[in-house]
């Protein structure tokens, strides 16, 4: 089988050849020297690879001597599960551009660690975060947490006004005659204008998107905790300060 990798030039900031590595487990599996890539351009590196059983990781580095000098250098690496569940965004063209034109500023503003500087580092922050839950999810009928992974497979930019490609909701159903993902899910335009994609504040969506997460998880069987006729001001979860996350009042 083949992994591809694609990199995408966002700038002018980072031009010339770079150097890549593609790592298994952990180890060297293959090197090369790409070509400096436009700005405005991806292009894509593959792997091939032997299925093996068991759980594995893929990684890909851009740039791993760090030689090239880039606005973020914290989005080169990426490690991903070779058995995961593959997601699919659909996303309409200005919200991608937002997020583009936005998410850099915001994360050095607020501090996050991960430079992010485009719609898909955002994105791959949201899969990262699902991953992290997944693994901490450790309980006694659940000793090995929730085994599984999830990588971001497909990104597919749409006109505005497009989603639903093939009718459904524009959100659960982006495009219907798709099955080469397994969960998807669609990013619409009439969005931005609501205020949802908050620049200002640490715990706006534009940083991470509990809900999103919260929906793809019912594409994997989980049901709304109000399903079990168990409603906020019930739920006495606390959070790291001490405080309620759902501060319904207490009947
Ligand atoms: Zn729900």
């Amino acid at each position: 089988m083949t992994f591809t990798a694609h990199v995408r030039s966002r700038g002018t900031s980072a031009t010339g050849n770079f150097a890549f590595k593609w790592y298994v487990d952990g180890v060297e599996a293959n090197s090369g020297i790409a070509t400096s890539i436009a700005a405005g351009y991806e292009a894509t590196y593959d792997l091939s690879y032997t299925w093996q059983q068991g759980h594995h990781v893929i990684s890909f580095f851009a740039d791993p001597a760090n030689a090239i000098t880039e606005k973020s250098e914290q989005n080169n690496l990426r490690t991903e599960h070779i058995d995961a569940l593959l997601i699919g965004f659909w996303v309409e063209r200005s919200v991608y551009n937002f997020f583009d034109t936005n998410q850099y500023s915001y994360a050095q503003r607020l501090g996050i660690a991960d430079e992010a500087n485009s719609w898909e580092d955002w994105a791959q922050r949201q899969v990262d975060k699902w991953n992290k839950m997944f693994e901490a999810a450790i309980f006694t009928s659940t000793p090995q947490g929730c085994i599984d992974r999830v990588r971001l497979d497909r990104v597919v930019i749409v006109n505005d006004n497009t989603l639903p490609l093939n009718g459904g909701l524009p959100t659960n159903h982006p495009d219907t005659r798709d099955k080469t993902v397994d969960v998807m899910w669609g990013f619409e335009k009439d969005i931005l204008s609501s205020g949802f994609y908050n620049t200002t504040f640490s715990s706006s969506p534009f940083n991470l998107e509990p809900g999103l997460i919260h929906e793809l998880n019912h594409a994997r069987y989980l049901v709304d905790s109000y399903a079990l006729n168990i409603h906020g001001k019930h739920i006495g979860v606390l959070d790291d300060n001490g405080n309620r996350i759902y501060p319904n009042t207490i009947l």
